[in-house]
């Protein structure tokens, strides 16, 4: 019961965090052209160590497999065999070192006045730089 009020009381300070505690929803700011930025918010899921390894592995084996049932393709086997087995173990390196996922980020390009929703990279290193699907303008994305 102690635990659950201190971690509601640390959810008031730094934002709205999930019942798990590994998903917070942060604000950013968007900048363009124009002097005001806008602001908007984005959902940002955390992996501990043991989490980051559980998700490694399943890409790893998941591609890995896929590799497995390319061996029984005639002659393709040759390329699609090694290029699976790349590719999981490029998968587990990204995955290994994603200790952010950032999703649902949603804004208002300063520029044209649109809200939207932004595609972001993979990984969550702010600030970033973002497309306005309306106006095309590159937009900086920095966490407030
Ligand atoms: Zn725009």
């Amino acid at each position: 019961m102690a635990s659950r009020a201190r971690r509601a009381a640390r959810g008031r300070s730094t934002g709205v965090r999930s019942a798990d505690d590994s998903t917070r929803v942060a604000t950013f700011t968007l900048s363009g052209y124009r002097s005001s930025p806008t602001r908007g918010t984005v959902t940002v899921q955390a992996f501990d160590r043991r989490q980051r390894i559980r998700r490694s592995c399943t890409a790893l084996g998941r591609w890995w497999g896929v590799a497995l049932a390319c061996v029984f393709i005639p002659v393709a086997h040759f390329v699609l065999v090694p290029s699976f087995l790349a590719y999981g173990l490029w998968q587990f390196a990204q995955r290994i070192r994603t200790a952010e996922l950032a999703r649902n980020a949603r804004g208002i390009c300063p520029d044209c006045g649109t809200e939207q929703q932004f595609e972001l990279a993979a990984r969550w290193p702010a600030p970033q730089t973002v497309t306005c699907s309306r106006c095309q303008r590159g937009l900086r994305l920095s966490v407030v």
